[in-house]
């Protein structure tokens, strides 16, 4: 048993990974903008569920949620920097600065306030995880995303596209690498994932860069499992590394 922190636990990924972490006996903090409207979680009526507030819009939620944290528990395990947004898909060359500083306020500014807030728990926790959310959107190097691959359900729609998320989680990916580097000789790991395509409303609304032409296909209950696998495996050595979901490394 140990004790998860996940942000943006009210649908989707987050969501199911609680659903999943309570399942196999783990203390779970979901973490949400809105407690009082987080009807899935609360219907989950487990003891071992700590529903708190945390908008990492928010700089004040995230110092409150800190504070309550640590009232109520001697150490965090686990955090999974889960929330984010998608932002615009506009071309490249329409992309507006107000929609990639918004994206980067929740998907790069958001897990960084939220780390530095619990990182007093996390050092005391045994598995020492910080694990980010990440997405092969991110990649520079998965070159078949933007040039080598005329197949649609890859990502030449978004190789033109859909920049503010691109640039985030490229710049979430050098977050984690550096947080790692710093981390090390505190005995933290930290890594980045991409869950999947993954049938929630954010991979839903992926499939409009494709005219509607691909859609996800991976389940949130599929793409879980296999979190939790890689998840289970994370330590050190595999610390300051971007992976896919199925544990296999992804090219930065
Ligand atoms: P959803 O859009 O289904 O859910 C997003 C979650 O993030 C919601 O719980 C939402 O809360 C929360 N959130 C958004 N903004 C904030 C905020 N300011 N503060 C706190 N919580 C916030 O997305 P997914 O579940 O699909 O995505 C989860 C993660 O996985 C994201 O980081 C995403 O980039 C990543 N990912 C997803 C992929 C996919 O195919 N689905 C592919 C690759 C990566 P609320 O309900 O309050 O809006």
């Amino acid at each position: 048993m140990a004790t998860y922190v996940v942000t943006g636990a009210s649908r989707g990924i987050g969501l199911e990974l609680v659903k999943q972490l309570l399942a196999r006996g783990d203390v779970v903090v979901a973490a949400v903008r809105d407690p009082s409207k987080a009807s899935n979680l609360n219907a989950l009526n487990a003891a071992n569920l700590h529903v708190i507030k945390l908008d990492v819009e928010k700089p004040e939620t995230i110092k409150e949620a800190a504070a309550t944290l640590e009232k109520q528990f001697s150490s965090i395990d686990c955090l999974i920097n889960n929330a984010g947004v998608l932002g615009s898909l506009a071309k490249t060359s329409k992309a507006d600065a107000s929609d990639i500083a918004w994206v980067h306020k929740v998907n790069v500014l958001g897990p960084l306030a939220v780390t530095q807030a619990l990182l007093p728990l996390i050092k005391k926790g045994k598995k020492k995880l910080i694990a980010n959310i990440s997405s092969t959107l991110g990649s520079i190097g998965d070159k078949e995303q933007y040039m080598e691959n005329d197949d649609a359900r890859r990502g030449n729609a978004f190789a033109v596209g859909g920049l503010a998320y691109k640039m985030s989680k490229a710049a979430l990916n050098m977050q984690t690498m550096s947080l790692a580097a710093e981390l090390k000789d505190d005995g933290i790991t930290v890594i980045c994932y991409c869950p999947g395509w993954v049938i929630t409303d954010m991979g839903n609304s992926g499939s409009e860069a494709f005219d509607g032409k691909a859609a996800p296909t991976l389940s949130a209950e599929d793409s879980i499992k296999c979190q939790l696998k890689l998840i289970d495996s994370a330590d050190l050595s595999k610390s300051g590394k971007y992976f896919a979901h199925t544990g296999e490394p992804l090219p930065w």
